[in-house]
């Protein structure tokens, strides 16, 4: 395994998170800083660094990122009112833990394009 990141020590409980779903494969806890009213993140239990890195072989698993975002919106109740599911790649994407993450964003009417700057291209 490449170098472990803070999700790891989360999956391992060495550090606390409010957890709000596990099964075998995959773990949901909120987001320590969230950007909506209800913000958390679904990522696999073994390590993928970044979207680029995942494999024929793991479509299931981040499949299952998918379902479970889907079933915790079912339970919570913002189903049908929507939400927002966000994976981050490297650093134009945003993305500052290396092991892949769904974030799920709820609880308000979200714009789109997200940034301003989106439409802008780089240099
Ligand atoms: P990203 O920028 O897409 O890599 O997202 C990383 C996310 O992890 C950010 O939204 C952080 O707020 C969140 N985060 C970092 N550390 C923790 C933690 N200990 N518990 C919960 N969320 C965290």
């Amino acid at each position: 395994m490449s170098e472990a990141t803070i999700f790891d020590k989360i999956i391992s409980k060495e550090i606390p998170a409010t957890i709000i779903y596990e099964d075998d494969e995959v773990l949901a806890f909120n987001d320590i800083n969230p950007q909506a009213p209800i913000h958390f993140l679904v990522i696999p239990k073994i390590q993928i660094r970044t979207a680029n890195d995942i494999t024929v072989e793991q479509a299931q698993l981040v499949g299952k990122l998918y379902v479970a975002a889907a079933n915790i919106a079912k339970q919570m109740g913002f189903a049908e009112s929507g939400y927002r599911c966000v994976m981050n790649c490297n650093n134009d994407g945003g993305q500052t833990v290396y092991h892949i993450h769904l974030h799920v964003l709820a609880g308000k009417a979200m714009g789109w394009p997200p940034y301003q700057d989106t439409l802008k291209s780089k240099g």
